[in-house]
């Protein structure tokens, strides 16, 4: 651990780190950086490195924990070993417990949960490497990952930590300014300047309070500007692609070439049988229930109900008609439909 400086800020006004004390830190966004979570976000602040992941909105595990009326909101929020100086003991202590509560309810009535029933909204923050101002950093990557991740919120949250050193106010603390400061106040609050997240260590007078508070809301909306950018320039490049695969000019160049050289096959023998099999393959009940289909609607009841209909009405008939050996349609559309369950269960198990 380092020792603490003598002096916090020069005589010019400078502090340790080269920043005026209205000035926060360099800040790094990315978005959807992991392939695996609905939504995610990289974010860097100062030396602070931090990456959120969330999943959701999904089902509830274990049970008893769903609301009938909204989602919940489950936060954890976990520092690497190797994130801090002295290796930090792995897993939950009373630091990232209450950390993960306040971030938690800071961004909690942000999100619309009433939108989602019984449903889970998952956030996991992990921090990489650790320079104070990790919770306010956790929750700006938390924010822009639960945008990434399309659950629907009021606003986004940024959060930002006011502090006292020298006798002077502070923003964003660093290290030194945090571990031997007079006081140091995470805030978190939304472009309109409502506070979600409010912390104090250390002392303040109401005034400095006052001015403090007033700091920290254009730190805020410093940040805000930040992630409203990252997730600007992360979908409009993906726009971008989607647009462009799309165009008839690249659909032409997508399409398989046609073989040249196709040796011709004798269909005088067999004729009838080959015409029969030809109408019931013509059926198009399976093409047709896919040309139907939603993407992702595969979970609605109706829909089903409507693919094994259709594949049931008139077409089996057909098959019998033909002599061939009629397949269980039924049945293994209930068996697939069974599976998948399964599958989903498992999945959301995990
Ligand atoms: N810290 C540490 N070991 C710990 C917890 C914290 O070295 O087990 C350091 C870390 O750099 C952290 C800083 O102390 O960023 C300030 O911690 P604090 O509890 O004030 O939370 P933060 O400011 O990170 O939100």
């Amino acid at each position: 651990m380092t020792d603490k400086p003598e002096k916090f800020i020069d005589e010019n006004g400078i502090r340790s780190d080269g920043r005026r004390a209205n000035e926060i830190r360099d800040v790094k966004i990315e978005v959807g950086v992991l392939s695996r979570a609905d939504g995610s976000c990289y974010l860097e602040f100062g030396k602070n490195k931090v990456m959120a992941a969330v999943y959701g909105p999904r089902e509830v595990h274990p049970r008893h924990q769903q609301k009938s009326n909204r989602a919940i909101v489950r936060y954890k929020y976990n520092m690497a070993s190797f994130s801090v100086e002295d290796r930090k003991r792995p897993g939950p202590d009373r630091r990232s417990i209450e950390v993960s509560k306040v971030s938690r309810e800071a961004l909690e009535n942000q999100i619309f949960t009433e939108y989602f029933p019984k449903s889970a909204i998952d956030i996991f923050v992990e921090v990489l490497q650790a320079d104070a101002g990790t919770r306010t950093a956790a929750l700006n990557a938390a924010s822009v990952a639960l945008a990434d991740a399309g659950i629907p919120m009021r606003s986004l949250v940024s959060a930002c930590a006011v502090g006292k050193v020298d006798d002077t106010l502070v923003l964003d603390l660093n290290k030194n300014e945090d571990n031997y400061g007079q006081a140091d106040v995470p805030i978190a609050m939304t472009p309109d300047g409502k506070i979600t997240l409010l912390q104090m260590d250390g002392h303040l007078t109401p005034e400095e309070f006052k001015q403090g508070l007033e700091m920290a809301q254009e730190g805020c909306r410093q940040v805000y500007e930040l992630q409203r950018k990252a997730l600007i320039d992360y979908y409009s490049k993906k726009t971008e692609v989607v647009t462009e695969a799309t165009t008839a000019e690249d659909v032409k160049k997508d399409a398989p070439e046609e073989p040249e050289d196709v040796t011709p096959v004798d269909v005088t023998e067999d004729t009838e049988e080959t015409e029969k099999i030809d109408d019931t393959n013509e059926i198009g009940v399976t093409k047709e229930t896919d040309d139907t289909k939603e993407p992702g609607d595969t979970k609605a009841t109706g829909d089903t109900e409507e693919t094994e209909d259709t594949v049931k009405t008139g077409d089996v008939e057909e098959l019998e008609d033909s002599g061939e050996e009629v397949p269980e349609t039924g049945k293994n559309a209930d068996e697939t439909y069974g599976q998948m369950d399964e599958s989903e269960e498992e999945t959301s198990n995990e």
